[in-house]
């Protein structure tokens, strides 16, 4: 499955890869990631070979996500987390290169330049211009990609899934400003932005009885699934926020649902029961 945003933030990797000759992409990601299982998917039908290098000893080939990878003909590399941080400088960059050899690198989350232009084309395939988009946030790329492209004409709300992740609107601030090249440009289209980090639910990958519950109830009512990790908490966010603004009608709001299905296996495995039992 190459869900939602991820296809967006490969699909631009994968032509520079093809520019490039390169035969093979590498990339990395948790035990869980539905970043790992769309890179697997995307080099399966697009003719690369991939490797996923795995981040901490604890991950298990067998787990949904890391065996329909393998289907899908990665190489899975689990390796310690100390290995995994160190993989992701320059030096360990280069050490994967010397003992992978010379593969197309994709950052954790296709979290680069990329990544970022691929989710700028997201804006431009609305039917409209909303007042305002609700997504999920991890690395911040998404969420990049649609304020670029939305050039200060909608207000971007993002629900940061990660607990005590207070990063994004830094680091959105230094590549903007080194992008536009002024302060003044950068805090306008920063003005459009709001990070709310307080619908996590724990942490990363963590859930809660109201967030399950929400989700069943979600599903009823639209027949929509929802994702535990990403989309569920940018959703039940976005309800929390009608109930308390004063909703103008004219006001249009969308939703973004980027994706991450795969990962309710998981879910549901750690939960030890169906979080949507009659589909
Ligand atoms: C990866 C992912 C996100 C986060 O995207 P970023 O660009 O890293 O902020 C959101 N939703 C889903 C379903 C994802 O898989």
């Amino acid at each position: 499955m190459i869900s939602g945003n991820k296809w967006r933030k490969l699909k631009l990797n994968l032509q520079q890869a093809r520019f490039k000759g390169q035969q093979s992409l590498l990339t990395m990601g948790g035990a869980h990631s539905n970043h790992i299982l769309a890179t697997a998917e995307a080099a399966r039908i697009f003719g690369f070979k991939s490797i996923g290098i795995i981040r901490g000893m604890a991950a298990k080939l067998e787990n949904p996500t890391l065996s329909a990878a393998a289907k899908a003909g990665m190489r899975i590399e689990i390796v310690p987390k100390s290995d995994f941080d160190f993989y992701q400088t320059w030096e360990g960059k280069d050490a994967l290169k010397a003992s992978f050899g010379n593969c197309y690198f994709i950052p954790q989350g296709g979290a680069n330049y990329y990544g970022v232009q691929g989710c700028q084309e997201i804006i431009g395939e609305l039917p409209f211009m909303p007042d305002r988009i609700f997504l999920a946030t991890a690395t911040g790329t998404t969420l990049q990609g649609l304020t670029l492209a939305a050039k200060g004409e909608t207000r971007l709300t993002a629900i940061s899934v990660l607990k005590g992740d207070d990063l994004i609107r830094p680091k959105m601030e230094a590549d903007f400003l080194s992008l536009l090249g002024d302060r003044e440009t950068v805090e306008d289209l920063m003005s459009t932005v709001e990070i709310l980090s307080d619908f996590h639910h724990g942490g990363y990958a963590k859930t809660s009885i109201k967030l399950i519950s929400f989700m069943q109830r979600f599903h009823n009512e639209t027949g929509i699934k929802l994702d535990p990790v990403y989309t569920a908490k940018a959703a039940y966010a976005m309800f929390e926020l009608a109930k308390k603004a004063a909703l103008s009608k004219s006001e249009k709001w969308v939703f973004m649902h980027t994706g991450g299905l795969q990962g309710i296996a998981a879910m549901e495995d750690q939960l030890g029961y169906e979080i949507y039992p009659d589909c």
